[in-house]
């Protein structure tokens, strides 16, 4: 730490080097006697009074030299810490103006003014040479421990200063480089939410934004128009003068789209040459209106790089009634299958939607129209697959499958006309049937259950329960050996009424399955409400048990949590050695699938009924295989 002496006399420099000799230093004592009687110090205990830190000492005989010491230090980077300065140095500069000029140089340095008598009030130093909180006093004769302590505890001061102003400028420096990447950041930010929002070509939103947009219309309470545009001949542009030119006639056409919607609306390029169109309308007809006059517009001459170019356009609107709920990109695929219509009936045509354009709407209404006829034309049968306890091959049940062999379609998938069903009333039919038939097999069985899967439809239908019970009684068959199949679905749209449902259910002795346990939003914590007897984990889980460790934990936290509950837990859709292994580890306690027995004939579920267990696996499958179905019939 370094300290300046200015004075002008010499033995008070001596003085000063005595008082900040370190201690132990060969002549401190003699030294220290020697202030002691300079400064009239009578104190003999110099080792108390020894500055606890190094001081390097510079010595001015007269003011300017101390002021040049002081510029010197700054130049050389090594600046004072405090400056002892004598008020009276003749022939000089004095104190007051030495402060002053040291002040100028340095404005951190603390100045210790060291008085014979008063020769300048403190005010007036201060105010020369100040801040007051950086000049101190020492009136002559000074005790040693005076100035020792004066110069350490400035000492000190002036280095935590340092310290704090040297953090202080790093932290301003980081908060500046914060606050540049933060706008960086920002402008980044915008610029990729805008780059995925919009086509580069045209600075129209892009197929993203279209798509968030119409889901926000159909969520809304206004009736609106979706459009697709398209343009024709297109291709013949870009064919015969280039890529350039067809990208300069995309970017006019927009233009032209943006300033014809009708106000409010939305234009977005959906890529290549094809647009989509957004705009509130009251009414069909508008809506077919204000297409007509986009396309309108969209049929003209362009002027492209010199050359003049016919255009013209098709569109397909669907419109979308206020408060009609639909599925946007079902919204979107509607007004394509319109424009593709369109396009279909020749140049510069709009057409609306109708369900007659959408194949798969009129395979539904075949479907819907075959199921309707099914029952009557004895289309429809059941197939069983045997349950087995977990040790052995013990059958304690069987889940009913429904299977529909049409003239028309060939096999069915339950997958694909059990939707169908469930949309139309056709479902309640379709499931007394199911049940009759099942209720009818399960006499033939000396004891086990008859497992029936119930669509949520179904299950929601007023007087289920009273039906159900019917059903059982007309049959003559206890109710606790059948067992009712329900997805999460079904229970968790209204879930109080189920609970209350199922209670009521279970206490009547049926048995319940909630089917396809994990794909769902439910979670084993709020299952916990309902009168359950069993879980049955979905297939997908057991197909990933080998392949994915998250499908193997899933399934062993379902056993385990399942039968924390009391509950049982069938694995369903077995397929291997390895999945029946692990299954029977974690405590699964039924097993259902291929493994075992593919779903059977009813006379052959029958035999494997009475002779209550089934042949070992490894020899079944040939023999009990239910012939394969046509596609998708795997579900
Ligand atoms: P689900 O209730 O999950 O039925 C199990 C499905 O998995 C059945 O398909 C069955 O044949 C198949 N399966 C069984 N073991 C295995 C296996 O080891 N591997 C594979 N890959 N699959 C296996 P299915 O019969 O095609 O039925 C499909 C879905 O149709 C059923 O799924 C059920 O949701 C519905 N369904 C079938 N019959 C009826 C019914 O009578 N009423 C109602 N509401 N739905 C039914
Ligand atoms: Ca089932
Ligand atoms: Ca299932």
């Amino acid at each position: 730490m370094r300290i300046l002496i200015v004075d002008d006399e010499p033995a008070m420099h001596d003085s000063y080097r005595r008082s900040f000799a370190p201690t132990g230093h060969a002549d401190a004592g003699a030294l220290d006697a020697m202030a002691a009687e300079l400064f009239g110090d009578d104190d003999d205990a110099p080792a108390d009074t020894a500055p606890a830190m190094d001081f390097a000492l510079t010595h001015a005989m007269q003011g300017l030299d101390g002021v040049a010491a002081i510029e010197k230090a700054i130049i050389d980077g090594d600046p004072f810490a405090v400056a002892f300065i004598d008020v009276r140095m003749p022939p000089g500069i004095d104190g007051k103006e030495t402060a002053t000029r040291i002040r100028a140089l340095d404005p951190d340095i603390n100045l210790v003014i060291v008085t014979g008598y008063s020769d300048f009030s403190p005010v007036e130093i201060s105010k020369a040479a100040g801040p007051a909180d950086k000049i101190f006093y020492i009136a002559k004769p000074f005790e040693v421990a005076e100035v020792t302590q004066t110069a350490t505890a400035l000492a000190h001061r002036w280095q935590v200063d340092r310290e704090l102003a040297a953090t202080r400028a790093a932290l301003a420096e980081k908060i500046l480089i914060l606050e540049e990447q933060g706008l960086e950041l920002a402008a980044n930010e915008s610029k990729a939410v805008h780059i995925a929002n919009h086509d580069s070509l045209t600075e129209a939103p892009n197929r993203l934004a279209f798509l968030r947009t119409l889901a926000e219309k159909a969520r809304g309470n206004d009736s609106f128009a979706t459009a697709m545009v398209d343009l024709d001949r297109f291709k013949l542009v870009n064919d015969t003068l280039g890529h350039l030119a067809g990208d300069d006639l995309i970017r006019q056409i927009c233009a032209v789209l943006q300033s014809s919607i009708p106000e409010g609306g939305m234009v977005a390029r959906l890529g290549g040459d094809e647009f989509g169109l957004l705009f509130d309308s009251p009414g069909e007809q508008a809506a077919c209106m204000a297409c007509e006059r986009l396309i309108k517009a969209c049929s003209a001459t362009f002027k492209i790089f010199g050359h003049s170019v016919q255009c013209g356009a098709s569109a397909g609107f669907v419109f979308v009634e206020a408060g009609e709920k639909h599925d946007p990109v079902d919204v979107m695929r509607r007004a394509d299958l319109a424009l593709n219509d369109a396009k279909h009936s020749g140049r510069g045509v709009v057409r609306v939607f109708d369900d007659s354009m959408d194949e798969s709407i009129r395979f539904r209404r075949r479907i819907e129209g075959g199921l309707g006829k099914s029952i009557e034309k004895g289309e429809l049968s059941l197939v069983y697959q045997p349950i087995v306890a977990r040790e052995g091959l013990e059958v304690i049940g069987f889940e009913a499958l429904l299977r529909w062999n049409t003239e028309e379609f060939g096999p069915v998938s339950p997958s694909m006309f059990i939707p169908i069903a469930e949309e139309s009333n056709l479902i309640h039919e379709l499931g007394n049937w199911v049940l009759g038939e099942a209720l009818k097999e399960l006499k033939d069985w000396p004891g086990q259950y008859v497992s029936v899967n119930f669509s949520p439809r179904q299950f929601r239908r007023p007087n289920f329960i009273g039906h159900i019970l019917e059903c059982v009684q007309r049959a003559g068959v206890e109710p606790n050996r059948v067992q009712i199949e329900i997805t999460e679905t079904a229970i968790f749209d209204d879930a109080d009424r189920a609970a209350e449902t199922l209670y009521r259910l279970r206490q009547m002795g049926f048995r319940i399955a909630l089917d396809d346990f994990g794909t769902g939003y439910s979670s084993l914590y709020n299952i916990r409400k309902f009168a359950l007897d069993c879980l049955k984990i979905d297939r997908s889980f057991i197909d990933g048990m080998g392949r994915e460790r998250e499908s193997a934990a899933i399934v062993h936290s379902i056993i385990h949590l399942g039968r924390a509950l009391g509950l049982g837990v069938i694995a369903e859709g077995v397929e291997t050695d390895a999945q029946v292994m692990a299954l029977r580890a974690a405590g699964a306690s039924h097993l259902q699938g291929y493994y075992f027995s593919r779903p059977v004939d009813a006379d052959i579920a029958r035999a494997m009924a009475l002779a209550r267990f089934i042949p070992d696996p490894s020899g079944i499958e040939e023999e009990y295989l239910e012939p394969e179905l046509g596609n998708g019939t795997r579900g």
